[in-house]
């Protein structure tokens, strides 16, 4: 009998497998289950329980996205994948070997992510697997035409290597 106990899981809502609009260029993006934000207007309200979804097994998930070369990088969305850090960051560090770049959607922000990356399983990881960081909860009010990467106005595109190294958050614009 084989023995699959090594093997680690990660529950998502769903995969699009070549998308232009989660990030620059084509790139996979796997929608995290799981959220407890709960942001008046949400668009994914399906990704809020932590017992819905399907889970994929990690290896897998990264194989597959070797597998597809017009792929410039993988976004992770939700749902919130701080709730499953560690694993999103294992999925982050093989891509990223790989030189794809790593997006990462959170309703948490920059600082409190920075505050506590310590004492939560794999966030330390993940925000350092993190290429580009769109941080914060939607905010309904704050939504409006033009926005590029983000629903609201208060989400920031951070830069996250720039962000470490300056001790300050460091933003890039999309808006058109
Ligand atoms: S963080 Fe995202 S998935 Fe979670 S409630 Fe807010 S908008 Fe919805």
């Amino acid at each position: 009998m084989v023995n699959n106990s090594s093997k680690r899981y990660v529950r998502l809502s769903g995969i699009v497998y070549e998308s232009l609009v989660n990030g620059p260029g084509i790139r996979r993006v796997l929608f995290s289950q799981g959220c407890r934000h709960n942001c008046p207007g949400c668009f994914n309200p399906d990704t809020h329980s932590f017992d819905g979804g399907v889970e994929y097994e990690l290896d897998s998930l990264v194989e597959d996205i070797m597998k597809n070369p017009l792929l410039k990088g993988v976004t992770f969305s939700g749902g919130d994948p701080f709730e499953q850090a560690d694993k999103f960051a294992y999925i982050a560090e093989k891509v990223r070997k790989a030189g794809l770049n790593v997006w990462t959607y959170t309703g948490y922000t920059y600082e409190y992510i920075l505050e506590n990356a310590n004492s939560r399983a794999g966030w330390s990881e993940l925000l350092n697997a993190t290429d580009v960081l769109v941080d914060g909860r939607f905010e309904k009010k704050l939504h409006r035409e033009g926005l590029r990467f983000r629903g609201s106005s208060n989400q920031r595109i951070i830069d996250v290597k720039e962000s470490l190294k300056c001790g300050k958050v460091v933003t890039l614009n999309f808006d058109i």
